[in-house]
């Protein structure tokens, strides 16, 4: 089973990614979490990405396109099938996606919008900031109000457009990303189970 989850940053897609592995086995794929350990790790795509992220901006499509596809490659993503979380995030990488799938003769089976409102996203930023701190880990660089502000706007104005590229080919669910974590979780497996 392929999935995506799509929402602004903040929405909870990486929480309900990894509860969709362990019910699943789905494996989530988090392009900000390959592109922060390229940058821990100082490769070529780290050093391209590091200063556009801490600047709440998107890395160009090409460089993330190539490491998703990369990733999709390997055995166990092949075997268990992925959850998307943090890409496409623009409709170039959409594209890029779906040609990606139709050479592999692979379908995405769910593509699920995460609807939150941006109010709540500052808060739920603000508590993983304090809750890292609290258990003695490093905050990201661009978890603070200021960069979300900027990637909200980024996510309205490069990220949203895809909404419609998929929901004008029928292919878009929703659930209600407002709901207590575990209301969303069922939500999901709602959607997911029903073929
Ligand atoms: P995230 O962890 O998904 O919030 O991503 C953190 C940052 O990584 C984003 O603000 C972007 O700078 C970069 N990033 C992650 N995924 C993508 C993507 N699909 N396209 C472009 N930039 C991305």
């Amino acid at each position: 089973m392929n999935l995506i989850l799509l929402g602004p940053p903040g929405c909870g897609k990486g929480t309900q990614a990894a509860r969709l592995k362990e019910k699943y086995g789905v494996i989530p794929l988090s392009t900000g979490d390959m592109l922060r350990a390229a940058v821990a790790a100082g490769t070529d795509v780290g050093k391209k990405a590091k200063a556009i992220m801490e600047a709440g901006q998107l890395v160009p499509d090409d460089v993330v396109v190539g490491v998703i596809a990369e990733r999709i490659g390997q055995p166990d993503v092949q075997k268990q099938g992925f959850v998307l979380d943090g890409f496409p995030r623009t409709v170039a990488q959409a594209k890029s996606l779906d040609q990606m799938m139709e050479k592999r003769g692979w379908k995405l089976d769910h593509i699920i919008e995460m609807k939150v409102d941006e109010q709540a996203l500052f808060a739920r930023i603000d508590k993983r900031a304090r809750e890292t701190v609290a258990a003695g880990g490093a905050v990201r660089a661009d978890d603070n109000a200021e960069t979300l502000k900027k990637r909200i706007v980024v996510y309205r104005e490069q990220t949203q457009p895809i909404l419609p590229y998929y929901a004008k080919a029928g292919r878009l669910e929703s659930v209600d990303g407002m709901a207590p974590i575990d209301d969303v979780t069922k939500q999901l497996e709602g959607i997911v189970t029903k073929g």
